[in-house]
């Protein structure tokens, strides 16, 4: 007989033996194997799978600090950074989010926040949590941040502490101009605060030359490690702002001062909470692998997949959403014929062809698909295989469009 989830649980509250008619009611799982074109988490490289596997040692092991030492260095190469703090927070992206706002911030602090999609949003409900006043700066979902009116906000709040904005926005494709909204953060004496979650390794970025001050980023999108770390780097003038403050972090666990007892370069590392040690090997050999290929190249990868998925996408008669002067080339936002039903075409990739691509959110739900060519995923064969698999799907659905067509245009662009 075939249980069901809630026969499961039931039998569980009820405290009944797990064995029921003669077999045992949970198993061990085993995910399909999908292959992940979504706006995250996005394909695992196995090496990094094989690495999460090793055996587990103590978070104080010499071994296993010699590997942290490396860590660091390896996140300053693709941070493309000196800045002594730089680590990885144990948590997802969201925690990199809310550790910089958190040490940065105190009660009755400004921060001028810019919003062109989902994730502004975020910042801003991170900066009243810590009692601080967000000025918002609106754009239009889909379009860049705008620098003049970055630079009107910055003149007419000089008392502002800090410019946050999101590097490469994934709820809308877009790609902010990060280098020159850095530098008006530096005109107005303001910290310059970078979500780069889904930029690291995907397109260029360069803390130091920049100019940026706090930056947080995530393991699941092109660093293609498994979702859970955040890395987070901080310049001097910020770390400062930190070492500073007049009040403690409201938040124990994210406050970089007592974080630093374990992380920091000094010889004896303290207990701060238990480093979470698989997962530490698996960012480990993700940036191994990124060093391998070297983050120009990387950048480069990200970019060549993008342009050949621009050329299927467009022989399939779809279109972008975003300007090609701003498209970020690891997250894909294409428009589809009102026709088209985005839940039958996602769910028939999904179990047709094991293929999860992301749909739209906000006001771009149910219009547009969000493609993902990040990091590991980033390849010629998944270019392939989303077109051709796309192309069937439509076709199935009455549009007339020629799959091998979409394929053969993307070939040629490489
Ligand atoms: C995914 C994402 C986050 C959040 O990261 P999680 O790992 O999901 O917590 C934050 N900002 C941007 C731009 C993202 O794409």
């Amino acid at each position: 007989m075939v249980l069901t989830i809630s026969d499961k649980l039931n039998a569980a509250l009820e405290n009944k033996s797990i064995v029921f008619y003669g077999a045992s009611m949970f198993n061990s799982f085993h995910p399909p194997v999908r292959t992940l074109m979504g706006p995250g988490p996005s394909d695992v490289n196995p090496r990094i799978l094989e690495a999460l596997s090793r055996p587990t040692v103590g978070h104080l092991d010499p071994a296993f600090i010699d590997m942290m030492d490396e860590v660091k260095a390896l996140l300053q190469y693709v941070f493309q950074t000196k800045n002594e703090l730089t680590l990885p927070v144990s948590a997802p992206g969201s925690a990199g989010m809310e550790t910089v706002f958190t040490n940065l911030l105190e009660r009755g602090d400004k921060a001028i926040i810019c919003q062109n999609g989902v994730f502004g949003g975020r910042m801003k409900e991170n900066v009243e949590r810590c009692g601080a006043e967000a000025v918002m700066v609106q754009d239009d979902w889909g379009t860049a941040v705008d620098l003049n009116k970055v630079e009107d906000a910055l003149k007419a709040n000089p008392d502002a502490k800090l410019l946050a904005f999101v590097h490469a926005e994934t709820s809308t494709g877009v790609r902010s101009d990060a280098k020159a909204l850095c530098a008006l953060a530096r005109q107005y004496d303001c910290l310059a605060v970078v979500d780069a979650v889904t930029s690291l390794a995907g397109i260029e970025l360069k803390v130091d030359e920049w100019g940026i001050d706090a930056i947080y980023s995530g393991t699941q999108k092109c660093l293609s490690c498994v979702p859970g770390l955040s890395p987070v780097s901080f310049s001097e003038r910020a770390a400062q702002v930190i070492r500073e403050r007049k009040t403690p972090v409201q938040s124990w666990f994210l406050d970089l001062n007592l974080v630093m007892g374990y992380w920091g370069g000094s010889a004896k590392r303290a207990y701060h909470h238990t480093a979470p040690v698989n997962s530490l090997y698996a960012l480990h050999e993700s940036l191994v692998i990124v060093q391998e290929e070297g983050l120009e190249q990387s950048w480069q990868r990200h970019a060549s997949n993008h342009r050949a998925l621009v050329a299927g996408i467009e022989s399939l008669g779809l279109s972008f959403v975003v300007d090609a002067a701003c498209r970020l080339p690891q997250l894909n936002l294409v428009k589809f014929p009102d026709t088209i039903d985005d839940a039958v075409v996602r769910s028939a990739l999904l179990s047709d062809y094991s293929l999860e691509i992301g749909s739209g959110l906000g006001a771009f739900a149910g219009k547009v698909w969000r493609i993902g060519l990040m990091g590991f995923a980033s390849s010629q064969t998944n270019v392939y295989l989303c077109l051709s698999a796309l192309g069937n799907v439509l076709r199935q659905q009455g549009l007339d469009v020629d799959p091998a067509a979409a394929v053969l245009a993307a070939k040629q662009t490489y």
